[in-house]
């Protein structure tokens, strides 16, 4: 499988091959320069896509899942203007989802929160900061931003959150570290919308609807207009198709709280 563990442990094992090779032959420094920047592609790849489980084991979309059934999620909320928007839609729906808060948000929306519980969805943790440089952040400070959002939730609706997600989706070895401590599942998609970059509806909803499986986990953000407009066409496609949208939790049958 092609984890950070493997991959460490194939350029090593290479490594060392090419030192022991390099005393009785010549061998070009490149060679080495040429390894390592194998090694460091492939791990800046696979930090980048969660799909890849490459630095841990992800939840990012359930295979051969017989009913059919996908998740829509929505990160970065809850969001005073829009968030109202997307739940009126899913109501109208009768549709289910799952909002990854960030914490500071939460914080400032506190109705909100009760809101998106109250009508049946459930939420997750997505950091307190959304730092742009989260990635950078060590262990103790990955922790800390898991746990003041637990914190921040826990004190509004006295639940305590386990579903994690990254801020962009990006995994390394301080944030295997941290869920190792804090216990959070890590949820991921395996349908990414990029309603946060497209500009044009249309081609965000027909990337979503061209490979949609049983099963699939779609990434959607509930911090601006167009994901609304968005959302409307995708429920009625879903509708027309007879899929029906669930929780993170009810797709895995997993616990989203402790
Ligand atoms: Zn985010």
């Amino acid at each position: 499988m092609l984890n950070f563990k493997n991959i460490n442990g194939i350029t090593l094992a290479l490594f060392v091959s090419l030192l022991i090779f390099s005393f009785f032959f010549y061998t070009s420094i490149f060679v080495f320069i040429t390894l390592f920047i194998l090694w460091f592609t492939i791990t800046i790849i696979g930090s980048f896509n969660i799909g890849w489980n490459y630095h841990l084991q992800a939840f990012n979309s359930k295979k051969n899942h017989s009913k059919r059934e996908v998740a829509i999620t929505f990160d970065d909320g809850p969001n005073k203007e829009f968030t109202p928007q997307i739940l009126a839609l899913l109501k109208r729906h009768q549709a289910k989802g799952t909002f990854f808060f960030i914490g500071k948000h939460a914080e400032q929306q506190p109705k909100l929160v009760q809101q998106i519980i109250a009508e049946g969805h459930t939420i997750g943790n997505h950091t307190f900061s959304h730092s742009n440089v989260f990635d950078f952040y060590g262990k103790q400070k990955v922790i800390t931003e898991i746990e003041n959002t637990n914190t921040t939730v826990a004190s509004i609706i006295n639940k305590e959150m386990k579903l994690f997600r990254p801020p962009y989706g990006v995994t390394n070895p301080a944030i295997t570290k941290a869920i190792k401590h804090t216990k959070h599942h890590v949820i991921g998609w395996n349908i990414r919308s990029l309603d946060t970059v497209k500009k044009d509806e249309k081609e965000i909803l027909n990337r979503i609807t061209k490979n949609l499986n049983p099963g699939a986990v779609i990434l959607l953000h509930d911090s601006q207009e167009i994901t609304v407009r968005v959302l409307e066409q995708l429920l009625l496609f879903l509708q027309e198709n007879n899929y029906q949208s669930v929780t993170i939790d009810t797709l895995y049958n997993i616990k989203a709280y402790a």
